[in-house]
Protein backbone atom coordinates (compact mmCIF):
# COMPACT_ATOMS: atom_id res chain seq x y z
CA UNK A 1 0.00 0.00 0.00
CA UNK A 2 1.31 3.64 -1.03
CA UNK A 3 0.81 5.82 2.54
CA UNK A 4 0.17 9.30 2.43
CA UNK A 5 3.79 10.92 4.25
CA UNK A 6 3.85 12.98 7.36
CA UNK A 7 5.06 16.83 6.71
CA UNK A 8 7.18 18.83 8.64
CA UNK A 9 8.49 22.47 8.06
CA UNK A 10 11.44 22.79 5.72
CA UNK A 11 13.53 25.21 7.99
CA UNK A 12 12.31 27.64 11.17
CA UNK A 13 10.47 30.24 10.58
CA UNK A 14 10.04 33.35 13.27
CA UNK A 15 7.06 35.60 13.88
CA UNK A 16 6.78 38.46 16.42
CA UNK A 17 4.06 40.05 17.62
CA UNK A 18 2.36 41.07 20.77
CA UNK A 19 0.10 38.46 22.99
CA UNK A 20 -3.91 39.54 22.98
CA UNK A 21 -4.09 38.97 26.66
CA UNK A 22 -1.44 40.41 28.03
CA UNK A 23 0.05 43.13 25.86
CA UNK A 24 3.46 41.81 25.76
CA UNK A 25 5.99 41.44 23.13
CA UNK A 26 6.39 38.12 22.33
CA UNK A 27 8.88 36.10 19.34
CA UNK A 28 7.57 32.09 18.44
CA UNK A 29 10.54 30.30 16.35
CA UNK A 30 8.48 27.45 14.59
CA UNK A 31 11.43 24.21 14.04
CA UNK A 32 11.51 21.48 11.93
CA UNK A 33 10.70 17.78 14.09
CA UNK A 34 11.37 14.26 13.46
CA UNK A 35 8.34 12.32 11.66
CA UNK A 36 6.42 10.68 14.61
CA UNK A 37 7.16 14.31 16.92
CA UNK A 38 3.83 15.92 16.43
CA UNK A 39 3.50 19.60 17.54
CA UNK A 40 4.88 20.57 20.38
CA UNK A 41 5.49 24.05 22.17
CA UNK A 42 8.51 25.10 24.42
CA UNK A 43 8.29 27.81 26.76
CA UNK A 44 11.94 29.41 26.68
CA UNK A 45 11.33 31.93 29.05
CA UNK A 46 10.91 29.16 31.43
CA UNK A 47 14.26 28.13 32.98
CA UNK A 48 13.36 25.75 36.26
CA UNK A 49 11.38 22.94 35.66
CA UNK A 50 9.21 21.37 32.60
CA UNK A 51 8.79 24.15 29.65
CA UNK A 52 7.59 21.51 27.13
CA UNK A 53 3.87 21.40 26.73
CA UNK A 54 2.80 18.69 23.60
CA UNK A 55 -0.42 20.00 21.49
CA UNK A 56 -2.73 17.65 23.13
CA UNK A 57 -6.56 18.35 23.86
CA UNK A 58 -6.20 16.86 27.49
CA UNK A 59 -4.22 19.51 28.16
CA UNK A 60 -6.38 22.18 27.59
CA UNK A 61 -7.66 24.07 30.43
CA UNK A 62 -11.22 25.41 29.34
CA UNK A 63 -11.89 28.67 29.14
CA UNK A 64 -14.50 31.04 27.12
CA UNK A 65 -11.94 33.05 25.51
CA UNK A 66 -9.08 31.50 24.00
CA UNK A 67 -7.76 27.90 24.32
CA UNK A 68 -5.00 27.13 26.71
CA UNK A 69 -2.72 24.73 27.34
CA UNK A 70 -0.87 23.56 30.54
CA UNK A 71 1.72 20.97 31.71
CA UNK A 72 2.07 18.47 34.16
CA UNK A 73 4.38 20.88 36.04
CA UNK A 74 1.32 24.53 35.08
CA UNK A 75 3.23 25.52 32.71
CA UNK A 76 0.34 27.37 30.62
CA UNK A 77 0.67 28.51 27.06
CA UNK A 78 -2.78 30.30 25.79
CA UNK A 79 -4.21 31.54 22.15
CA UNK A 80 -2.61 28.79 20.78
CA UNK A 81 -5.85 27.87 18.39
CA UNK A 82 -4.44 30.09 15.39
CA UNK A 83 -1.29 28.49 15.31
CA UNK A 84 -2.77 25.43 15.53
CA UNK A 85 -5.18 25.71 12.53
CA UNK A 86 -2.35 27.06 10.45
CA UNK A 87 -0.41 23.86 11.27
CA UNK A 88 -3.47 21.63 10.27
CA UNK A 89 -4.30 24.06 7.47
CA UNK A 90 -0.86 23.93 5.83
CA UNK A 91 -0.69 19.88 6.23
CA UNK A 92 2.10 20.28 9.03
CA UNK A 93 2.46 17.33 10.93
CA UNK A 94 5.47 17.71 13.35
CA UNK A 95 7.39 20.91 14.35
CA UNK A 96 8.87 22.06 17.68
CA UNK A 97 7.11 25.58 18.53
CA UNK A 98 9.42 27.71 20.84
CA UNK A 99 8.23 30.65 22.45
CA UNK A 100 9.10 33.22 25.00
CA UNK A 101 6.11 34.00 26.71
CA UNK A 102 3.09 32.53 27.73
CA UNK A 103 0.88 33.69 24.89
CA UNK A 104 0.93 32.99 20.86
CA UNK A 105 1.36 36.37 19.42
CA UNK A 106 -1.91 37.29 17.88
CA UNK A 107 -0.64 39.02 14.37
CA UNK A 108 -3.46 40.53 13.00
CA UNK A 109 -5.89 38.05 14.36
CA UNK A 110 -6.18 35.54 11.86
CA UNK A 111 -3.99 32.96 10.90
CA UNK A 112 -2.92 34.04 7.41
CA UNK A 113 0.50 35.57 8.82
CA UNK A 114 1.33 31.73 9.83
CA UNK A 115 0.13 30.63 6.56
CA UNK A 116 2.30 32.82 4.50
CA UNK A 117 5.14 32.60 6.88
CA UNK A 118 5.11 29.08 6.80
CA UNK A 119 4.24 28.29 3.15
CA UNK A 120 6.97 30.60 1.96
CA UNK A 121 9.70 28.79 3.60
CA UNK A 122 8.03 25.68 2.74
CA UNK A 123 7.20 21.89 3.62
CA UNK A 124 9.28 18.69 4.09
CA UNK A 125 7.46 15.42 3.26
CA UNK A 126 8.67 12.63 6.01
CA UNK A 127 9.45 8.90 5.56
CA UNK A 128 6.63 7.44 7.64
CA UNK A 129 2.92 7.86 7.04
CA UNK A 130 0.18 10.24 8.90
CA UNK A 131 -1.58 9.41 11.58
CA UNK A 132 -5.51 10.13 11.46
CA UNK A 133 -8.24 9.96 13.98
CA UNK A 134 -11.34 8.67 12.01
CA UNK A 135 -14.46 9.55 13.80
CA UNK A 136 -16.78 6.01 13.74
CA UNK A 137 -19.99 7.04 15.66
CA UNK A 138 -21.43 10.59 16.15
CA UNK A 139 -20.44 12.09 19.49
CA UNK A 140 -22.26 15.54 20.63
CA UNK A 141 -22.05 18.26 23.22
CA UNK A 142 -23.93 20.65 24.64
CA UNK A 143 -24.04 23.42 27.09
CA UNK A 144 -25.76 26.84 27.11
CA UNK A 145 -27.77 26.72 23.70
CA UNK A 146 -24.40 26.01 22.53
CA UNK A 147 -23.71 22.24 20.65
CA UNK A 148 -21.04 20.56 18.94
CA UNK A 149 -21.03 17.86 17.04
CA UNK A 150 -18.70 15.00 15.39
CA UNK A 151 -20.09 13.07 12.83
CA UNK A 152 -18.63 9.83 10.54
CA UNK A 153 -16.68 11.56 7.85
CA UNK A 154 -13.91 10.09 5.21
CA UNK A 155 -12.58 13.54 5.04
CA UNK A 156 -12.44 17.01 7.63
CA UNK A 157 -15.97 18.86 6.57
CA UNK A 158 -16.26 22.07 9.38
CA UNK A 159 -20.00 23.56 9.49
CA UNK A 160 -20.74 26.57 11.76
CA UNK A 161 -23.72 28.27 12.29
CA UNK A 162 -23.86 31.62 14.82
CA UNK A 163 -26.46 33.97 15.66
CA UNK A 164 -25.08 37.27 17.76
CA UNK A 165 -27.53 39.89 18.50
CA UNK A 166 -25.80 42.41 16.87
CA UNK A 167 -26.62 43.10 13.40
CA UNK A 168 -23.17 43.79 11.79
CA UNK A 169 -22.49 40.19 12.48
CA UNK A 170 -26.31 38.47 13.04
CA UNK A 171 -26.98 34.64 11.54
CA UNK A 172 -24.23 33.32 9.62
CA UNK A 173 -24.29 29.75 8.30
CA UNK A 174 -21.48 28.21 6.20
CA UNK A 175 -19.91 24.28 5.66
CA UNK A 176 -16.39 23.69 3.77
CA UNK A 177 -14.37 20.87 3.08
CA UNK A 178 -10.97 21.30 4.44
CA UNK A 179 -8.86 20.01 1.29
CA UNK A 180 -7.62 21.42 -1.84
CA UNK A 181 -5.96 24.25 0.23
CA UNK A 182 -9.94 25.40 1.27
CA UNK A 183 -8.47 26.32 4.56
CA UNK A 184 -5.54 28.70 2.96
CA UNK A 185 -7.71 30.19 0.70
CA UNK A 186 -11.33 30.30 2.28
CA UNK A 187 -10.43 31.01 5.80
CA UNK A 188 -6.89 31.86 6.95
CA UNK A 189 -7.54 36.05 6.94
CA UNK A 190 -10.41 36.00 9.20
CA UNK A 191 -10.30 37.87 12.45
CA UNK A 192 -10.61 37.37 15.52
CA UNK A 193 -14.08 39.44 16.31
CA UNK A 194 -15.48 41.03 19.44
CA UNK A 195 -18.41 42.95 20.80
CA UNK A 196 -17.32 46.35 22.23
CA UNK A 197 -19.06 45.88 25.24
CA UNK A 198 -17.10 43.08 25.56
CA UNK A 199 -13.92 44.90 25.28
CA UNK A 200 -15.02 47.19 27.73
CA UNK A 201 -15.76 44.38 30.12
CA UNK A 202 -12.22 42.41 29.25
CA UNK A 203 -10.14 45.85 29.91
CA UNK A 204 -11.79 46.29 33.10
CA UNK A 205 -10.60 42.56 34.17
CA UNK A 206 -7.07 43.12 32.74
CA UNK A 207 -8.10 41.34 29.52
CA UNK A 208 -6.81 41.70 25.88
CA UNK A 209 -4.82 44.64 26.80
CA UNK A 210 -2.83 43.53 23.59
CA UNK A 211 -5.89 43.91 21.43
CA UNK A 212 -6.62 46.49 19.06
CA UNK A 213 -8.61 47.43 16.12
CA UNK A 214 -6.35 45.91 13.78
CA UNK A 215 -6.32 42.52 15.60
CA UNK A 216 -9.96 41.89 16.29
CA UNK A 217 -13.11 43.31 14.27
CA UNK A 218 -14.83 45.16 16.90
CA UNK A 219 -18.49 45.49 16.35
CA UNK A 220 -20.91 47.53 18.28
CA UNK A 221 -24.75 46.85 17.01
CA UNK A 222 -24.70 47.70 13.35
CA UNK A 223 -21.27 49.15 12.85
CA UNK A 224 -17.92 47.68 12.70
CA UNK A 225 -15.43 50.07 14.40
CA UNK A 226 -12.07 48.04 12.71
CA UNK A 227 -11.01 50.64 10.01
CA UNK A 228 -11.85 48.58 6.63
CA UNK A 229 -14.66 46.64 7.81
CA UNK A 230 -14.98 43.05 7.04
CA UNK A 231 -12.68 40.85 4.90
CA UNK A 232 -15.47 38.94 4.07
CA UNK A 233 -19.26 39.53 4.59
CA UNK A 234 -19.47 36.96 6.62
CA UNK A 235 -16.09 37.12 7.99
CA UNK A 236 -17.28 35.79 11.80
CA UNK A 237 -18.57 32.43 11.15
CA UNK A 238 -15.71 31.73 8.92
CA UNK A 239 -13.23 32.82 12.07
CA UNK A 240 -15.22 30.59 14.14
CA UNK A 241 -14.58 27.55 11.35
CA UNK A 242 -10.81 28.55 11.69
CA UNK A 243 -10.67 28.01 15.47
CA UNK A 244 -12.07 25.11 15.37
CA UNK A 245 -9.84 23.64 12.58
CA UNK A 246 -7.30 24.50 14.90
CA UNK A 247 -9.10 23.16 18.25
CA UNK A 248 -9.43 20.34 16.33
CA UNK A 249 -5.89 19.43 15.53
CA UNK A 250 -5.43 19.03 19.28
CA UNK A 251 -7.13 15.34 18.76
CA UNK A 252 -3.01 14.66 18.04
CA UNK A 253 -3.39 14.29 14.40
CA UNK A 254 -5.78 15.29 11.59
CA UNK A 255 -9.45 14.30 12.33
CA UNK A 256 -11.55 12.47 9.66
CA UNK A 257 -15.05 13.96 10.34
CA UNK A 258 -17.75 16.02 10.07
CA UNK A 259 -17.37 19.29 12.64
CA UNK A 260 -20.84 20.91 13.23
CA UNK A 261 -20.56 24.09 15.24
CA UNK A 262 -24.13 25.70 16.64
CA UNK A 263 -23.14 28.70 18.78
CA UNK A 264 -20.10 26.66 20.33
CA UNK A 265 -16.73 28.01 20.97
CA UNK A 266 -13.26 26.77 22.00
CA UNK A 267 -14.02 25.33 25.81
CA UNK A 268 -17.33 23.13 23.85
CA UNK A 269 -15.00 21.97 20.98
CA UNK A 270 -12.81 20.66 23.67
CA UNK A 271 -15.36 19.28 25.83
CA UNK A 272 -16.65 17.62 22.34
CA UNK A 273 -12.41 16.28 21.50
CA UNK A 274 -12.74 14.85 25.17
CA UNK A 275 -16.18 12.87 24.41
CA UNK A 276 -15.03 11.49 21.31
CA UNK A 277 -11.97 9.80 22.85
CA UNK A 278 -13.89 8.53 26.03
CA UNK A 279 -16.53 7.42 24.13
CA UNK A 280 -15.82 3.60 23.14
CA UNK A 281 -15.83 2.90 19.24
CA UNK A 282 -16.69 6.62 18.57
CA UNK A 283 -12.84 7.07 16.83
CA UNK A 284 -10.21 4.87 15.71
CA UNK A 285 -6.66 5.70 14.49
CA UNK A 286 -5.56 4.86 10.83
CA UNK A 287 -2.42 5.28 9.18
CA UNK A 288 -3.49 7.04 6.00
CA UNK A 289 -2.96 5.73 2.49
CA UNK A 290 -1.97 7.91 -0.49
CA UNK A 291 -6.28 8.01 -1.37
CA UNK A 292 -6.79 8.99 2.20
CA UNK A 293 -4.34 11.44 2.57
CA UNK A 294 -5.67 13.66 -0.53
CA UNK A 295 -8.33 14.25 1.56
CA UNK A 296 -6.14 15.89 4.37
CA UNK A 297 -6.09 19.55 4.93
CA UNK A 298 -3.04 21.13 3.56
CA UNK A 299 -3.50 18.83 0.19
CA UNK A 300 -3.46 21.08 -2.68
CA UNK A 301 -2.69 23.86 -0.84
CA UNK A 302 -1.32 26.67 -4.02
CA UNK A 303 0.79 29.77 -2.97
CA UNK A 304 -0.81 32.17 -5.27
CA UNK A 305 -4.79 31.09 -3.55
CA UNK A 306 -3.05 32.29 -0.33
CA UNK A 307 -4.47 36.08 0.94
CA UNK A 308 -2.39 38.46 0.42
CA UNK A 309 -3.34 41.26 3.28
CA UNK A 310 -1.68 44.63 3.78
ZN1 LIG B 1 -9.91 32.78 17.11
Amino acid sequence: MRHGLQNTLKTSVTFKGVGLHGGAPVKMVLKPAAAGHGIWFKRTDIEVGDAMIPAIYDLVERTPLCTKLVNGAGVTLSTIEHIMAALAGCGIHNALIEIDGPEVPIMDGSSVEFVRGIMAKGVRQQAAPVLAYEVLKPVTVEKDGAKATLLPSNRLEIEFHIDFADPAIGRQSKTLDMRNGTFARELSDSRTFCRQADVDAMHENGLALGGTLENAVVVDGDDVLSPGGFRHADEAVRHKMLDALGDLYLAGGPLLGHYVGERAGHSLTNTLLRKLFATPGAVRPVLCDAETAERLPGQGLIWAEIPQVA
